[in-house]
């Protein structure tokens, strides 16, 4: 795609300007050459950039079934309700900002109640900065209880990639531990390695099979018997909100991802928000302030002199927040367990559509996403995980997550969410089927997939380690 400066053309410009009536400075007086600046019309403007938005793919372009991500589509009201004077302009220490102070309070009855938590923090700014947040009330915990020796945290194999890093960045020493057969965690090998030293437990659930433990209370039990503290990962909260709740199972704290399940557009780099909620005993641990409720007002109150300390400024990104609010109050107490349901019976129906082609890793049924592993077929006719992937995109879909989990070969990880219709799931399942035909009948084919993109086969760790995001000019 030609850039600004190719399209430039001397001596054309935006009318907008009225000529000037000033001394015009040569360039010998105020710096040693001329702006090298591209001129262009606003009609060439306004089509490069457009072109440029042609080129990125999202929600709003098609179907997305990033594993892991949620990447749901998020209704438009949000939006509005974030853009409202009210919440957009506001200042953060004006605290007689009643209606922002209230809107938190409340988002966080919320979302307690749907965890099962009793208090919660909107500091953290993403999911893992969660984890680290949550990690960090685990360690104040032990410590303040004369147990500073609790070190390890115990991480299964199929917890998400973030879980032992942020484990490691809080100074914990990660145990990992590989699942069961049934991709569940290994109860004996969990035995084996409670003891003494153990600070915590941290299960993300689902896992990144798409499986709910069936042993998740036997989990909790096993490490509280060790004196450990468990911590659930609840970025995998959609197939289980408003259905059951992670306080109840036993778990301690946990983070979300409202910019996951809760409805707000992410993957572009742009705001998250991963509050972290937790049982009473963890509560004076929290960071930031408190917003109370005293005689139908809200306001500010310093927590204990225990509290980690801020992880983040103010509220964190408060616009989040209130769009998650928009979100659950638009879907109601109804709403929330239906998003689950959907979310779970959309993934089996598309598995159910593909799992007679592809290879499952895991059989049964599934929660909100499902992993296939293409070994078989890369052996037989070396089209591999990323081959399928490129082809897919030909189709104007997005690909699902691959080579994760890292515990399967040849992984594609499809999480389809319940905002898809039946309509959408039908074609998809016959776009993946003619990938697969296409796979035997020319495999040279797919290895040179994508065919109709602009770029294809980027070397990807030099694309994220050094991309080139400029160009370099001749004078
Ligand atoms: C996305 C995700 C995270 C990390 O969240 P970020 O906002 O990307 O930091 C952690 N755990 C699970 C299970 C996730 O899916």
């Amino acid at each position: 795609m030609k850039t600004l400066f190719d399209r430039s053309v001397a001596g054309r410009h935006c009318s907008i300007l009225p000529p000037c009536d000033v001394d015009v400075q040569t360039p010998s007086e105020t710096r040693q050459k001329a702006l090298h600046l591209p001129e262009l019309s606003e009609t060439d403007i306004s089509r490069h950039y457009t072109e440029l938005a042609k080129q990125t793919f999202g929600v709003n372009d098609g179907f997305y079934p990033l594993g892991s991500c949620t990447m749901k589509y998020n209704p438009k009201i949000n939006e509005r309700a974030a853009a409202l004077d009210g919440f957009a302009n506001i200042h953060p220490t004006q605290d007689h900002a009643q209606g922002c102070l209230r809107l938190l309070h409340t988002a966080e009855q919320y979302l307690c109640e749907i965890t099962g938590m009793n208090a919660m923090t909107f500091q953290p700014a993403a999911g893992a900065h969660g984890e680290l947040t949550g990690l960090m009330l685990i360690k104040r915990y032990h410590e303040q209880n004369g147990h500073p020796e609790r070190t390890k945290i115990i991480v299964p194999d199929s917890a998400h990639g973030t879980n032992p890093a942020s484990s490691a960045m809080c100074g914990f020493t990660v145990v990992n531990i590989p699942s069961a057969e049934d991709g569940c965690v290994d109860l004996e090998k969990l035995r084996e390695v409670c003891g003494e030293d153990t600070a915590g437990l941290m299960l993300t659930n689902p896992n990144t099979l798409g499986i709910f433990d069936r042993n998740i209370h036997e989990i909790t039990e096993i490490v509280h018997a060790a004196g450990g503290l468990c911590y659930y990962d609840g970025a995998n909260l959609n197939p289980v909100m408003g259905i059951v709740r992670p306080g109840d199972m036993g778990f301690d704290c946990i983070h979300l991802n409202l910019h996951k399940s809760f409805s707000t557009p992410h993957g572009g780099g742009g705001p998250g928000s991963g509050p972290v909620g937790c049982k009473a005993f963890l509560e004076p641990y929290l960071p930031g302030e408190r917003i109370v409720e005293q005689d139908g007002a809200y306001a500010w109150q310093k927590r204990s002199e225990e509290s980690i300390g801020a992880v983040r400024s103010f509220h964190g990104n408060f616009l989040v927040v209130v769009k998650a609010f928009t979100y659950l109050t638009t879907l109601g107490k109804q709403g929330v367990p239906e998003v689950a349901m959907n979310s779970v019976l959309n993934a089996n129906y598309l598995k159910h559509k593909l799992e007679d082609t592809y290879e499952l890793a895991h059989k049964g049924i599934c929660m909100h996403e499902f992993v296939l592993t293409l070994e078989g077929l890369k052996k037989e006719i070396g089209v591999s995980a990323m081959d399928v992937a490129k082809a897919l995109q030909d189709y104007g879909i997005h690909p699902p997550t691959m080579y994760f989990p890292l515990n399967v070969h040849e992984a594609l990880m499809v999480e389809p969410t319940e905002t898809e219709s039946k309509e959408t799931l039908d074609h998809v399942a016959e776009i993946f089927l003619d990938v697969w035909k296409k796979a035997h009948e020319d495999p040279e084919y797919l290895h040179g997939a994508p065919h109709h993109s602009p770029i294809k086969r980027p070397d990807e760790v030099k694309a994220a380690r050094h991309p080139v995001l400029r160009i370099p000019l001749d004078d």
